[in-house]
């Protein structure tokens, strides 16, 4: 995780999520994860695994490998662990019309999954802080 995005965020990320400011965690139907992080705004992340490798985008000023990411993903695996089956993130679901801005969604639909294999691999293999 922190070759991802670096030390420092990794452990902002990770006082985001134990402050417990993660919240609506949601699944695409491509299996990406959904989730608003609040700050001083409420900022809506995505992240997802693309072509082997962590991507993520946010309305934050960063955008991408924030922060907020890393809390949504310590949250997942959290998630994971307790066994339970995060929400699902329906089409009309705000954030992803947010997001649109910075990615290109195919389709969402409602399902119910904890995410796509490779995002959930790597969330668990790399996700260690
Ligand atoms: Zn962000």
């Amino acid at each position: 995780m922190q070759a991802w995005t670096g030390a420092n965020t990794v452990s902002r990320g990770k006082d985001y999520q134990k402050d417990g400011l993660v919240h609506d965690l949601g699944i695409t139907s491509s299996g990406a994860l959904t989730a608003t992080v609040r700050d001083t705004l409420n900022n809506d992340t995505l992240v997802d695994v693309e072509d082997g490798s962590l991507t993520s985008r946010c309305t934050c000023m960063f955008m991408i490998g924030c922060k907020h990411a890393v809390a949504t993903i310590i949250e997942f695996l959290k998630i994971i662990k307790q066994g339970a089956i995060a929400s699902v993130a329906t089409d009309d679901d705000y954030r992803l019309s947010l997001l649109m801005k910075y990615l290109t969604l195919v389709s969402i639909i409602p399902i119910e999954s904890q995410g796509n294999e490779n995002l959930r691999s790597w969330c668990i293999a790399y996700g260690k802080i």
